[in-house]
């Protein structure tokens, strides 16, 4: 029987992704759309998730695709409604509040997926397989975008809570942590927030597995085109994980990778998660993060604006 999902906040991410991926992966549908602003043809719409699963019980499972921030209250409805749940990245504004989403679910016996879209990007898997057999000596991450063309307009993402540069330096964080077989430690970080704005717009980290050392350059100040790249050094050679996650080369040479799509990957795995009645909530990317707002050294930088002068 397919699963029958409500979708919650139709911003830029559902729109492009998740309606797309629950027309193409089997086994799920859309059911059912809380939105304080958009609706959807020839589907039941509601203002807000507590409309939605109060007349519609029979939907089994709510994908929450809202900002971090007032995430963790429309989690806990959702589970407090005996339904399970799957999250965007970041799962949470805290750690804390994904672990008691985590506690939560397992309490009920309801899945909880925190999904990371850039795990299932289509080589990272074979990243992981080549990593397996090397000796790691370095490894370099640099994360770059032009925050005006990614995030048009989007006012959370400047907000406590909202990440700042990290919202798709955690995405670097979540493969950085899926393809290396040892844990990862935050040394050191610096932070460069705009003035009147509360998170960073740059960050570079300092980081270690091991006795390997780890750099890490996040920047939304990109005007060229993105750049999405982890390099590692190993004794045999040098291989390069970029496009987010979607072409790996080993020493220059492309290796063929899986035709698969982020989102549809992450629409079967919940479902496959449902049928087997179990969990995935890995908080790793997450807790590096807030290290870095723990540790790091700030420094404020010129003021950001939307509309560039000139
Ligand atoms: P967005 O375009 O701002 O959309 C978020 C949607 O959430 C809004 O359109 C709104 O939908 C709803 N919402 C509820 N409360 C809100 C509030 N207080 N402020 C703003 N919106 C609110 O954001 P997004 O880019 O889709 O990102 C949503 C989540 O997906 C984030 O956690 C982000 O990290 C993740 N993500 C984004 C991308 C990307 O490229 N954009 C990629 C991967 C993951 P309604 O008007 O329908 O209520």
């Amino acid at each position: 029987m397919s699963l029958a999902i409500g979708l919650v906040g139709l911003g830029a991410i559902a729109r492009a992704q998740h309606l797309p991926a629950l027309e193409q992966v089997d086994g799920v549908h859309l059911a059912a759309l809380a939105s304080r602003n958009a609706t959807l043809p020839d589907l039941p719409c509601y203002p807000d998730i507590d409309a939605l699963l109060a007349a519609q019980p029979d939907i089994g499972a709510i994908s929450l695709c809202t900002p971090p921030q007032g995430r963790f209250d429309q989690a806990m409805s959702v589970l407090r409604a005996g339904r399970h749940l799957m999250l965007e990245k970041p799962p949470g504004a805290t750690v804390s509040e994904v672990e008691a989403l985590r506690e939560e679910a397992a309490r009920r016996g309801l899945t909880l997926f925190a999904s990371w879209h850039s795990r299932a990007a289509a080589a990272v898997d074979l990243a992981r397989a080549w990593l397996a057999g090397q000796r790691l000596r370095a490894v370099q991450i640099d994360w770059r975008e032009d925050v005006r063309k990614w995030h048009p307009g989007q006012q959370w993402i400047w907000q406590a809570g909202g990440l700042g540069v990290f919202d798709p330096g955690i995405n670097a964080l979540s493969i950085l942590t899926a393809v290396l077989a040892d844990p990862v430690r935050l040394i050191s970080a610096d932070l460069s927030v705009p003035e009147g704005r509360e998170t960073p717009i740059a960050a570079s980290l300092e980081m270690r597995t091991g006795a390997v050392p780890i750099g890490a350059n996040f920047d939304w100040r990109e005007t060229g085109d993105e750049l999405w790249r982890i390099q590692f050094d190993t004794d045999e050679g040098r291989a390069t994980l970029d496009q987010g996650g979607a072409r790996f080369a080993i020493d220059g040479r492309v290796q063929p990778a899986a035709d698969r799509s982020e989102y549809a990957t992450l629409y079967a795995r919940f479902r496959d998660l449902v049928a087997r009645g179990e969990r995935d909530v890995d908080v790793t990317p997450l807790r590096l993060v807030a290290d870095a707002f723990l540790c790091g050294h700030t420094q404020q930088v010129e003021p950001f604006q939307e509309v560039p002068h000139g």
